[in-house]
């Protein structure tokens, strides 16, 4: 008999990848399926950043750096938190890891203990419950809805707090919703927070650029700097220079936390890779331009994207403010559909009956709605959403 950690059985894999998984497996088949489950960007990496990864390799760049990053991409992390972020660091408060996954790994394995709550809204990034249960602790869910623009209230926020709290997740722009806390939002958040000092937060800012209402970028640290002690801010270039495969994402804050986070990924995966790191490097310190482009693509395709939704019948969608995705209500169309009683048999009868492919809200702590990535080209949008319509018409 097989004997393993219970801590296994305690977590499920990726919902998001499993769509994935399926609609491959169905287009193998020969079905032609409309993949828009991507968590990714569908730009290639800007020829500048391969270059200085190509350049790096032929340099012999090849071998461990320090487990905690480059000096030099430490700077140039400290150097875009001050330029982009007005956020003052020194480098011995960033820590590079492999990916903005890991950075959150390290923080909540540092953080968190057995009897620790931490409060992640809903809808949420998949990833975030599980690390919080490997890590011993307990996720408490604040559920929000589509009226409130999946955003949640001070008083949502203050209701939850008990003496056990000691982490909160903020993740704006917000995957899966695309949901944007503006800067007096995030103070009314912080009014609470400052009530409550055992309380770290989290400031997951991975869809920083992802972006068009036009308003400069706002975290919680912008709008309340008297949190900074306690403020953990996550960031990487994954999504802002569609680097997703290179993996490099980085933490900063308290420098205790931050040397702790490092001792923990020493023991894991030390440095993140050495070619990944000056591709990094050159993202930050390069031409910028890119981002601009990728977002009037993505403004586009939004656009579009939420109006064909709300011409279908049984779909509620509302404008989101940034990051790829679109996260519509499709209770109406759960109701009227037979033999179809939630999100997740709704997203597979869509599969078969439309050949598209839309995670269900359940995998994100939000039933009843699925998510729609748009990063991909605006002729795949147009077929994807004609299916829906004739399917639902
Ligand atoms: N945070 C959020 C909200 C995300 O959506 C993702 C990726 O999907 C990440 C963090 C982690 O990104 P990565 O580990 O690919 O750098």
């Amino acid at each position: 008999e097989l004997k393993l950690a219970a801590r296994v059985a305690a977590i499920k894999p990726s919902a998001t990848m499993a769509v994935t998984a399926k609609a491959k497996e169905l287009q193998a088949a020969g079905r032609k399926v409309i993949g828009l489950g991507a968590g990714e960007p569908d730009f290639d990496t800007p020829q500048h950043i391969k270059d200085a990864a190509k350049a790096a390799i032929d340099a012999g760049f090849t071998k461990y750096t320090a487990v905690e990053g480059t000096p030099e991409l430490r700077r140039a992390i400290v150097a875009k938190f001050a330029r982009e972020n007005g956020l003052s660091y020194q480098p011995a408060q960033i820590l590079v890891s492999s990916g903005g996954k890991q950075s959150f790994y390290n923080l909540a394995q540092v953080l968190l203990e057995e009897g620790d709550e931490v409060i992640i809204p809903a809808p949420y990034w998949v990833s975030y419950p599980d690390i919080v249960l490997l890590a011993g602790a307990t996720p408490v869910i604040l559920e929000t809805g589509l009226d409130s623009h999946f955003k949640i209230s001070p008083a949502q926020l203050e209701a939850a707090i008990t003496p056990r709290t000691k982490l909160l997740v903020l993740n704006s722009p917000s995957n899966p919703t695309g949901s944007v806390y503006s800067e007096a939002e995030l103070a009314a958040l912080a009014e609470v927070l400052l009530r409550h000092p055992q309380v770290w937060i989290a400031s997951d800012d991975m869809y920083e650029h992802i972006r068009w209402d036009g308003a400069p970028f706002r975290n919680i640290l912008n709008a309340c700097p008297a949190l900074y002690e306690r403020t953990m801010v996550l960031n990487g270039v994954s999504k802002a220079y569609s680097m997703t495969g290179w993996r490099i994402g980085y933490a900063a804050g308290d420098a205790r936390v931050i040397s702790e986070m490092a001792k923990i990924q020493s023991q894991s995966t030390s440095n993140a890779c050495s070619i990944s790191q000056v591709a990094a490097q050159a993202a930050l310190e390069g031409d910028q331009g890119f981002i601009k482009e990728m977002n009037t693509a993505f403004k586009a395709r939004h656009d579009f994207v939420v109006a064909a939704l709300n011409d279908i019948k049984g779909i509620r969608c509302a404008p989101a403010d940034g990051a790829f995705y679109c996260f519509f209500s499709v209770a109406d169309a759960i109701a009227a559909t037979p033999g179809v009683s939630d999100d997740v048999e709704f997203a597979a009868w869509l599969m078969e009956k439309a050949e598209v492919a839309l995670v269900p809200g359940s995998a994100f702590g939000a039933p009843g709605y699925l998510r729609l990535s748009f990063a991909t080209s605006l002729d795949n949008l147009k077929e994807a959403m004609r299916r829906l319509k004739a399917a639902l018409a």
